[in-house]
């Protein structure tokens, strides 16, 4: 009864700490390996006291020796940088790498990982939209699983377990379409940085929680299901469903429907990802039918909510111009946080990426760097030329 070595790169997250509350409640099946932090040393230092990792990671190198001197009485390797990531989620012993930063950072340690043939539990989905052809690729060539961790990803493939032979005509991701819901632009202009972080479902980091907000999350989630599923733009349908309880559905070829429900709660999609293909007992609460008599579903608002269509718009041509989006939207909502920029601000930044960066058709990982760091330089200028009336 091999217990699982996991590394779970961004554990002081939203989605590394609800890992970690997975694994302390089976340490009978799980062991957390390797942990990475960003720049919480506080956090990482209980963590690794708690866990006991392998190692702890710390990518700020200026709390280097912090970490290191609080954990110097455990047996925890303690070790700082980018880099020191990418060495050692190679790591003979460990299983399962889950990916839980934010970000672009996480493609280089999502890419050494599936070289070492790790399966990878995939939160961070920047990763897939970026290079989803090189990461599918790569897994395919290594022999690992991808296994969604975002929640409507894992409800497909949770409804896709059985069907191995049978034709998806397409996949229909609900979103809860945000705080904004029903809102239009002339609301939206005016919208604060407070109120784009008050998710109404869902507690969750600052970056994807402006994404929500935005609907890039959806739009960058078309993409992700692109190359998890194997499907086309046109076979990718997002409906809004502001209960989310139906986390999304599949529709085969014979037209029948199935769907994946629950209450929002990201333990689940983060332990089935781990237990995958089977599912252990938890006390997690349940979803009772008659507390919800009316789930509802409509039609996204894409002429308000423009982001959405740009994603798809991303997705049909392909080749480096989902990075664009991706590197233009991570500079935009970091710009939208830091007050900067407008909410609407941020289409405008991606569009405006999106029609001056190079296009490159066949993008190799030189070319994805490149790209990411270019488009970075490039948003970042446009904000600063943004007139002062565009920022709230
Ligand atoms: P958080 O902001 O809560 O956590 C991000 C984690 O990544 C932290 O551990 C942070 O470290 C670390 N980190 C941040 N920047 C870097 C960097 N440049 N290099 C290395 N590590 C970094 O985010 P979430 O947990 O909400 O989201 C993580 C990923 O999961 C995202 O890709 C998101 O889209 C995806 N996801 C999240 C969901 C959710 O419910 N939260 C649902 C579905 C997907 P530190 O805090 O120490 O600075
Ligand atoms: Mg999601």
């Amino acid at each position: 009864n091999h217990i699982k070595n996991i590394a779970i790169l961004g554990s002081t997250g939203s989605i590394g700490t609800q890992t970690l509350e997975v694994v302390r409640g089976n340490t009978n099946l799980f062991r957390a390996f390797l942990l990475t932090a960003h720049s919480n040393a506080d956090l990482l230092i209980n963590q690794a006291i708690e866990f006991k990792p392998e190692y702890a990671i710390i990518c700020d190198e200026s709390k280097y020796l912090r970490v290191k001197e609080a954990l110097a009485h455990l047996p925890v390797k303690v070790l700082a940088g980018h880099q020191a990531i990418i060495d050692h989620i190679t790591h003979p012993d460990i299983d399962v790498v889950l990916t839980a930063m934010v970000g672009f950072a996480g493609l280089e340690p999502t890419i050494a990982a599936i070289k070492a043939g790790k399966d990878i539990a995939l939160a961070n989905k920047e990763t897939l939209v970026v290079a989803g052809e090189l990461i599918t690729g790569l897994a395919k060539q290594h022999g690992i699983k991808i296994l969604p961790v975002d929640s409507e990803h894992s409800a497909i493939f949770q409804c896709l377990a059985g069907e191995h032979n049978n034709k998806i005509e397409k996949v229909i991701l609900t979103a809860s379409g945000g705080p904004f819901r029903g809102r239009s632009l002339d609301f939206l202009a005016g919208v604060t940085r407070e109120d784009a972080l008050k998710h109404p479902n869902w507690v969750m980091g600052a970056k994807i929680t402006i994404d929500s907000a935005s609907l890039m999350n959806k739009g960058l989630e078309v993409i992700e299901a692109k190359w998890l599923f194997d499907v086309t733009a046109d076979q990718v349908e997002v409906i809004v469903h502001p209960q989310s309880i139906v986390h999304s559905l599949v529709q085969f070829n014979d037209g029948s429907i199935k769907a994946q429900m629950g209450l929002p709660d990201m333990k689940l999609p983060i332990q089935y990802a781990l237990t995958y293909p089977n599912r252990i007992q938890t006390n997690f609460k349940r979803f009772d039918f008659t507390s919800y008599p009316n789930l509802t579903f409509e039609k996204p608002d894409l002429d308000t909510f423009r982001n959405l269509g740009l994603a798809f718009a991303a997705l049909k041509q392909g080749g480096n111009m989902p990075c664009i989006i991706n590197a233009a939207n991570e500079v935009a909502v970091a710009g939208f946080l830091n007050r900067t920029i407008s909410f609407l601000g941020m289409s405008s930044v991606i569009e405006e990426c999106m029609q001056q960066m190079n296009y490159l058709e066949q993008p190799t990982l030189t070319d994805y760097l490149n790209t990411d760091k270019e488009t970075r330089i490039f948003a970042q200028n446009l904000i600063q030329q943004m007139p002062l009336k565009a920022i709230q």
